[in-house]
């Protein structure tokens, strides 16, 4: 008979978010567990060789940090850093007066090149001072309202008076985000280049209020909403996490996927698909709530589904633009391809038909222009090049009926989008494999719920929420309880967790150890 092991917490999950829980109850002197389905640690943030003869380890699924608080990495000690991207963005467009290229260069901070690029675009600079304005006013909001996210969950009253930005608040937190671009910016490029905020990761129209939530958690993050590239690669930052772990006195049992739990008043039980048992107070759940439900054969909470391609790819140099613009410049920020407002909306609405969008909305990112460690110094010799590509609007229900065709159709549909800006088609600079074959990767949204568990391929596990409950008078005091005194949830799904930021993880480990 198999032997049942006791222990305080029982963590269930190990990706990033269930690793931070793990080691804070650790530290705290518990004796924990933590139980990973897969045979390696880190979900949704691992480093892999996609292509096993190149040397590059890529971000195979998340690519950028910007949620993972200071305060998470200097408490843990994480040997762990994010490096900024010297430019923000670059949007390629079709020039008005004679069809021939431009682009949009932003830089990550307000430059004259800048403010040039905004003048050229729009013919004027009230587009470039509109654009300085709204980020001005939004930067304020994140720095003050970064700290709450690891402190106990706010009534709206409370921290929109503790915020005291009264305009600020009520056009990110209560009119359509949609709306507000509209009203803010005239160029239909420029209020498209602000609009994706809103919709990575997240299957709405602009003027869909979930679309505000996505955009707050995308301008927010440690206090600057400043997306930075891993240093390592994502797999950087599960290593350290183990290490972490480990060192605090965490026991990490990998291919130990948790089929059963149980609880009553004294704490909760645990089985493994292979018949190993465990029990503890408390149980920590790291991974997506609508698994939690199917294990414990509740409802599933509802959410909307995934809706992005995520394309990985190895380069043997960059490709040239028709703009003319240095490639390592046009490539160093987000590189965003039919995502103006029009376009972001035209596609939503064909996908919602059931349609793929035949203009695809994506947006790529060359890692290795900001950290070259990822490649091999041969690789690096050589000059070789990552690029991820994140395309927009793809739901899960698309792929349904024929995943593996539509999955073909949709990455020509993106190569295509792509190739209309470049002197040099992806393919011809793409690295070649021994057998022939060309260094990319697709995944679609189901890939990720068969490969890594999201749930119909949510990158979020479920709907983003405002990062404060609505009444007072609620049992929600961290965003992590369930309506089992015992259990927890620690993972992206939990309130204000979603994205590489280990806050829902911290929340649940304070809110294990407010009630001990
Ligand atoms: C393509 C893609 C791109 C993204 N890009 C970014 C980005 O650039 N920046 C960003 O901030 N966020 C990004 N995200 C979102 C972010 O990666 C996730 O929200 C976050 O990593 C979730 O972390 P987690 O630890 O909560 O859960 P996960 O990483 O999903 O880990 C959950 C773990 O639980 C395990 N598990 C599940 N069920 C069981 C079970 N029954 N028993 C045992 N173990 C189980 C799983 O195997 C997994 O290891 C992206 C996500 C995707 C998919």
């Amino acid at each position: 008979m198999a032997l049942e092991r006791k222990y305080d917490a029982i963590v269930v999950g190990g990706g990033h978010n269930g690793l931070v829980a793990a080691s804070y109850l650790a530290r705290a002197g518990k004796k924990v567990v933590l139980l990973e389905a897969e045979d390696e640690l880190g979900g949704a943030t691992t480093s892999v060789r996609p292509f096993p003869e190149f040397d590059a380890r890529l971000s195979r699924y998340s690519y950028l940090v910007s949620l993972l608080p200071d305060q998470i990495v200097a408490e843990l000690g994480i040997n762990f850093k994010t490096l900024e991207r010297s430019i923000a963005s670059y949007t390629p467009y079709s020039k008005k007066s004679d069809g021939s290229d431009g682009g949009l260069l932003i830089s990550q901070n307000w430059d004259e090149r800048t403010a040039q690029n905004f003048q050229e675009l729009t013919g004027s600079s009230a587009e470039g001072l509109a654009w300085q304005g709204f980020y001005g006013e939004i930067a304020e909001l994140a720095k003050r309202i970064a700290p709450s996210m690891l402190q106990p969950l706010k009534t709206e009253k409370a921290l929109r008076e503790e915020i005291a930005l009264p305009q600020t608040w009520k056009y990110l937190m209560e009119r359509p985000i949609g709306e507000v671009i509209r009203e803010r910016f005239s160029d239909d490029l420029v209020r498209g280049v602000v609009l994706t905020d809103g919709l990575i990761g997240t299957f709405v129209s602009a003027d869909d209020l979930q679309a505000n939530r996505c955009f707050l958690y995308h301008l927010i993050g440690n206090g600057t909403g400043q997306w930075r590239v891993p240093q390592g690669g994502m797999g950087a930052l599960v290593t350290e996490l183990k290490r972490v772990a480990i060192a605090s006195g965490v026991e990490i049992l990998l291919n130990s996927r948790v089929a059963e739990i149980d609880n009553d008043a004294e704490g909760v039980f645990v089985k493994t698909v292979s018949g190993e048992t465990f029990t503890a107070r408390d149980l920590l759940f790291a991974g997506a709530p609508q698994t939690l439900a199917q294990i414990r054969g509740e409802i599933k909470p509802q959410s909307l589904e995934g809706s992005q391609m995520k394309i990985n790819m190895l380069l043997s140099r960059l490709p040239r633009l028709k703009s003319g613009i240095d490639p390592k410049l046009a490539f160093a920020g987000t590189f965003h391809v039919n995502e103006s407002y029009a376009q972001l909306e035209s596609a939503y609405r064909s996908a919602k038909s059931g349609v793929m969008p035949k203009v695809l909305p994506l947006e790529m990112y060359c890692h290795t222009l900001t950290d070259p460690t990822i490649l091999s110094p041969e690789l690096n010799a050589k000059s070789y090049q990552t690029l991820t590509l994140f395309g927009l609007h793809t739901p899960a229900a698309l792929f349904d009926k024929s995943p593996d065709e539509i999955k073909s159709a949709a990455k020509r549909a993106a190569i295509e989008s792509l190739n209309q800006y470049l002197l040099d088609p992806i393919e011809s600079v793409l690295a070649v494999c021994q057998d022939g074959s060309l260094a990319i990767e697709a995944k679609s949204p189901l890939d990720l719920e068969n490969d890594i568990g999201l749930p119909r391929g949510n990158i979020f596990h479920r709907d983003l929420d405002f990062p404060f409950i609505d009444t007072s008078g609620t049992d929600l005091t961290w965003g992590s309880e369930t309506n089992d005194k015992h259990i927890y949830l620690a993972g992206a799904g939990a309130r204000r967790g979603g994205g590489v930021s280990g806050i829902a993880g911290h929340n649940a480990a304070m809110a294990v150890l407010a009630n001990d």
